[in-house]
């Protein structure tokens, strides 16, 4: 044997179970080692209660029954859509007068009324014996239960004709012997719930909790990590490891499997806000250099010459950056604040603070399209000013001789701010002294790159990653862990109204003309006009790279073709069309973009390519075809382009749903709120955990498998400030060997990336 003992959890499965045993638990449920099986939870528990006969049911009793499965069968319903399925069961587990197993019974003796009559098969028990139970999921009943099958039902007694029953009880099915769960003689079967695993037809729950039973009777859990230090488990009175596999899996009352979950949330909660307590330390340790505001700067002049008043927000947060990167350690800060509300001007004085103490700064953007807006917009923003920051922009757009003097700039320092895509990070690109990375991220929650920026020697940057979706605070503890996050909560005065409605087709087809009449009328009024569609062309559906939509079903779904239905419609006749999607190469997208800033095109047919930062004050109307194709921040996002300048703006949102559609809740959502907090915290409760986190397309296993990072706020919080002390006082964990442990296996293997995937 090796010279370390081997821990318990890692022991094969095959070392304790039998093989054969071992091995069906591998083939059908793919675990493999002791600690596997436990951590497979029960998905629910059913109320065991004493195990009833049919012939002392009464009404509106809870009880639990375990019985035999006589038939199943399923018939449409005459009063409502739907079918229901009917199972007849009987408490007398074994077919009278046969062998248990043999289905097909005689007919020795015990015809009686009921089973001539057809209500009861062929092995006929006694009519107190039979019951029938209602399942109004009749394909999930029907796809589960078989005639043959021993099962346990529990939910309440009810009486339809006469006849009691239970109706859509809950159920597990059993193996052939009848044994509800573990077969062990510890938890008092009054009040033990019975757990039910997530189970295959050919492993059964009854089979797991046997196979459980046994890890539990013959492993020795005490010396199996724990990764939760005892004086937290004593402060937040948590079981320890082994009591919690005990209570989820053999829970004596109902109390217990809670208390177990409150463990095992904790302790994720634990490992992952210690990694990131632990990365932010050694950020903490970096040294960088301070960039202290200069009395008499560019940024003095330019907050006097502003011709706007800050919000509140944005001077505070404008504080909180300024004093950090006057510090040595570097800054690590996430800004968030919804569409609109002046993010860029806060990164923008950052910026200049930066340039006035001789630093330079590089601001990125997820798109072309945008890094040329952010381009444009911070060169009006700054006039006369500009010419002494020195302001470059540098796409794969850029001109070859623009490059070179741009490149040139950067590596001299005549560049005080230099604006460009992630591209900008390559390695022909050399600063003369970067101090400051923004990076803007508009909804993305992915910060991919964040890590990979350092500055020239290496030496660490301060970065400010810029995010317009709001994000709940436990969501953003987890995923942007070990950032300091700053929040602008209201937007600019003057912010002009933005209306939404939600356009049905399939309820008032009409409406399609409509739209356009009302396109017209902004057109007419002298404003512009953004329509979104789903895909590019006729044939090709948009990556999601482009961020499109699924696969088009018309060619009104597309840029192309309802570009060219529009041109030919006589109620747009004499405006000026343009399309814009992600497959035009960047000069193209820029001269579109140019074009509309400078009211040259009056309807811009487009995807969602300008979902992004696109700033054109005077488009007033928005209108997305296919809404429901998309999602609540994306919406959001595309509305955000309108209600910009000094005109109010009106979003449609076009669906050929009907109100009764699956995705009109949503759109309704959109349309009745603006507040970007309510609609992203609606947003992610809609998604996947997995997808919050990005972790929907990695090969992991999610680190996170009882915690929910929006119901289990409360615990991230009180982990979080646990991890944090914990590191502070003893770094390397040297006290907490179990959590180092944890914290390299869920950490340091994958380095968080699960964490960041975008
Ligand atoms: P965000 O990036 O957060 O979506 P921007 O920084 O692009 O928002 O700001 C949107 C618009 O509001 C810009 O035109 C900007 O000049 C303007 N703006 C920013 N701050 C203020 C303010 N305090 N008062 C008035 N307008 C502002
Ligand atoms: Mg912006």
């Amino acid at each position: 044997m090796g010279e370390k003992p081997e821990l318990p959890e890692e022991r094969s499965l095959r070392s304790v179970l039998h093989p054969k045993t071992a091995e069906a638990i591998a083939r059908h449920l793919e675990l493999e080692t002791v600690g596997q099986l436990l951590e497979y939870f029960p998905r629910r528990y059913l109320p065991r209660g004493e195990l009833t006969r049919f012939a002392d049911l009464t009404l509106g009793q809870d009880v639990s029954i375990i019985s035999r499965i006589l038939s199943v069968s399923t018939r449409r319903l005459h009063t409502r859509r739907g079918s229901i399925a009917e199972v007849t069961v009987t408490d007398q587990l074994a077919p009278e007068g046969t062998q248990a197993g043999r289905v097909d019974g005689g007919f020795g003796g015990r015809l009686d009324g009921l089973a001539a009559s057809g209500m009861v098969p062929s092995d006929s028990p006694a009519p107190g014996n039979v019951m029938t139970l209602s399942f109004f999921n009749a394909w999930t009943a029907s796809k589960d239960l078989a005639a043959g099958d021993h099962v346990m039902f529990s939910g309440m007694v009810n009486e339809f004709r006469g006849q009691l029953t239970l109706t859509n009880p809950h159920y597990a099915v059993l193996t052939d012997t009848g044994q509800a769960g573990a077969p062990g003689d510890e938890p008092d079967p009054s009040v033990a719930p019975l757990p039910v695993y997530p189970a295959t037809a050919k492993y059964t729950t009854d089979r797991i909790a046997a196979s459980v039973a046994v890890v539990l009777d013959t492993v020795d859990l005490r010396q199996c990590t724990d990764p939760v230090p005892e004086d937290l488990r004593t402060r937040h009175r948590l079981m320890t490891a082994p009591q919690a596999y005990e209570a989820i899996h053999r829970p004596r009352d109902e109390e217990e499997p809670h208390k177990a979950l409150r463990y095992f949330r904790y302790r994720e909660a634990l490992v992952l806000q210690t990694v990131l307590a632990r990365r932010a330390a050694v950020l903490d340790a970096q040294r960088t250099s301070p960039y202290p505001a200069r009395p008499g700067g560019v940024r003095e002049v330019f907050d006097t010459n502003l011709p706007f008043r800050l919000t509140d927000g944005q001077r505070r947060v404008g504080e909180e950056i300024a004093a950090d990167i006057s510090r040595e350690s570097p800054m690590n800060r996430l800004l968030q604040g919804d569409v609109g509300s002046g993010k860029t001007l806060v990164a923008l004085r950052a910026m200049l603070q930066v340039v006035d103490a001789g630093g330079q700064s590089a601001m990125l953007a997820p798109t072309e399209v945008l890094a040329t807006q952010h381009f444009r917009s911070i060169l009006d923003t700054l006039g006369p000013l500009a010419e002494d920051v020195g302001v470059v922009v540098l796409t794969s757009s850029t001109s070859a001789g623009a490059k070179r003097q741009a490149l040139l700039d950067i590596a001299s320092g005549a560049a005080g701010i230099v604006i460009g895509t992630h591209a900008l990070l390559g390695d022909n690109v050399s600063f003369a002294s970067l101090g400051l990375v923004v990076v803007d991220e508009q909804h993305r929650f992915g910060v991919r790159q964040r890590h990979s920026l350092a500055g020239s020697d290496g030496e660490p940057v301060h970065r400010l990653v810029m995010t317009a979706t709001p994000i709940p605070r436990s969501v953003a503890m987890t995923v942007f862990g070990d950032l300091a996050v700053s929040v602008l909560d209201e937007l600019p005065a003057g912010r002009q109204e933005v209306s939404t409605h939600v356009v049905s087709l399939a309820d008032h087809p009409a409406w399609e003309g409509r739209l356009w009449q009302r396109a017209r009328e902004e057109v007419d009024a002298g404003r512009q006009v953004f329509v979104v569609v789903p895909t590019i062309g006729d044939d090709a559906p948009t990556s999601a790279a482009t961020g499109g939509y699924d696969a088009p079903d018309s060619p009104l779904q597309s840029v192309e073709g309802l570009n060219r239905k529009l041109a030919s419609l006589p109620a747009l006749a004499g405006t000026r069309l343009a399309t814009l999607h992600g497959r035009m190469d960047g000069a193209e997208k820029a001269e579109v973009m140019n074009r509309m800033a400078a009211g040259k095109v009056d309807i811009l047919v487009a995807t969602t390519v300008i979902e992004v930062g696109v700033d054109i004050p005077n488009a007033s109307l928005m209108i997305i075809m296919d809404a429901d194709r998309l999602g609540i921040s994306t919406l959001h996002q595309l509305r955000g382009r309108i209600g910009r300048g000094g005109l109010e703006g009106t979003c449609l949102l076009v669906t050929e749903q009907n109100s009764d559609g699956p995705s009109m809740p949503r759109l309704q959502a959109v349309a009745s709120t603006r507040n970007g907090f309510e609609l992203s915290t609606l947003d992610l409760e809609q998604r996947r955990e997995g997808d919050i986190l990005g972790d929907s397309q990695s090969g992991h296993r999610s680190a996170l498998k009882n915690l929910s990072v929006l119901r289990h706020a409360k615990i991230i919080e009180q982990a979080r400030s646990d991890a944090r002390a914990l590191v502070e006082r003893d770094p390397d964990l040297i006290e907490a060997p179990d959590l180092l442990r944890a914290v390299r296996e869920a950490g340091d293997q994958a380095n968080t990336e699960y964490l960041y995937r975008g």
